[in-house]
């Protein structure tokens, strides 16, 4: 994906719907559960989250899963109908809309159970129960669990809501760690059972567990990063997995300028050219989500050759130093895509930056125009 930009898109971000697409149907391939419920979050990872859903719903995905229920009104304002569930609430949170779009509840508490069960419209609201297994963050501890799935029995049977599924979220901290969460988790589903609940689905893995804990993987699969074609492990690439990347990260360089040895580059001059060489300018900075951390390291593709930020990244821009490689201003400046064409990965941003790959496509911001391709 170099060669020039025609259209004088400034900053860009091309998203592969299509590797979404084919990271959905490998993914479910692996996994094999009766559901697989794709993760669009998070405006879709920074990838879109109706592309991301559109996407996945392509691929087999049988459900779509977000954080907030405003994410998933969204959707629904875009026209997917296919189930969705949302899972954390600010206190008080108002699930009328969402119930009456048929939107499922992840339930943490009593309170949110009885606000649920609450609800007047016409439809009987879906609740998964969310359930502390280790993790420490929502979800019903283990000592609320004999009240919660009585409660929640009890509304089941006045026909106020049905508990459609019961589900648990891994710490990844280590196999013998995770596997102790699903012992957990088994134990609440023998309480719920007792209690008379038979929720359709009961869900646990999400990405890393899907892939290397058959045991967690139950009715269904929550999978986030992997439908994106990135992988969660440190040892193993997309590539390895069988992933592609769906996103590409990249700028048309702005400016270019020839300079003499000494000549620093950007804020602070915490670079310096070496020799005479040239700096060429790549309209992307902080703002759009380029990690001021990885100055001086994050790499990036220039005519089919790598080379490194020179220098601090601002807020809008930041400095390659391309030495005698001959660039023009609307050459392509790749930042990150699909490491099996050339370019860098978001893991590698991520290494130079001190973070995660999640953390790098999710924080593209607004001023990256997304593109989406097949
Ligand atoms: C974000 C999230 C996921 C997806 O995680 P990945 O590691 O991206 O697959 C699954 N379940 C819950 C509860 C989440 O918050």
């Amino acid at each position: 994906m170099t060669g020039t930009a025609a259209s004088g898109v400034a900053r860009e971000a091309i998203i592969d719907r299509g590797a979404i697409e084919h990271n959905v149907r490998a993914l479910r391939a692996a996994t094999g559960t009766h559901e697989f419920i794709a993760v669009v979050k998070a405006d879709g990872y920074g990838h879109g989250a109706v592309t991301a859903a559109r996407g996945a719903l392509a691929g087999g995905a049988t459900r779509l899963g977000v954080a907030d229920v405003a994410e998933a009104l969204a959707l629904r304002e875009a026209g997917i109908h296919a189930p969705i569930i949302a899972w954390l609430h600010a206190p008080g949170a108002d699930f009328g809309p969402a119930i009456a779009e048929g939107v499922e509840i992840g339930v943490s508490d009593l309170d949110q159970l009885r606000r649920i069960a609450a609800h007047a419209g016409g439809r009987t609201p879906l609740a998964h129960l969310k359930l502390e297994t280790g993790l420490g963050r929502n979800g019903a501890a283990p000592e609320e669990w004999a009240a919660l799935f009585a409660e929640a029995a009890g509304l089941e049977r006045e026909g106020r809501l049905r508990v459609d599924g019961i589900f648990s979220h891994l710490s990844g901290a280590s196999r013998d760690e995770d596997v102790a969460q699903l012992r957990q988790f088994e134990e609440a589903l023998a309480g719920a059972t007792s209690a008379g609940l038979a929720p359709r689905l009961r869900h646990l893995a999400a990405t890393a567990a899907a892939i290397d804990l058959p045991e967690t993987r139950l009715d269904a699969v929550r999978v986030g990063l992997g439908i994106y074609g990135l992988s969660p492990f440190d040892d193993r690439s997309a590539a390895d997995l069988g992933l592609r990347p769906a996103m590409t990260l990249r700028a048309p360089i702005a400016a270019v300028r020839r300079v003499s040895a000494g000549h620093g580059a950007s804020y602070g001059y915490t670079y310096r050219a070496e020799r005479d060489t040239t700096f060429a300018l790549v309209p992307l900075g902080y703002a759009d989500g380029v990690p001021r951390q990885a100055s001086n390291v994050g790499p990036v593709r220039i005519h089919g050759r790598r080379f490194r930020v020179a220098g601090r990244i601002a807020m809008d821009q930041f400095v390659v130093d391309v030495g005698d490689t001959h660039v023009a201003p609307g050459d392509q400046a790749v930042l990150f895509g699909d490491p099996l064409r050339g370019a860098p990965s978001a893991a590698d941003w991520a290494d130079a930056a001190g973070t995660i790959n999640y953390e790098i496509v999710t924080r593209i911001g607004p001023r990256v125009r997304r593109t989406v391709v097949e």
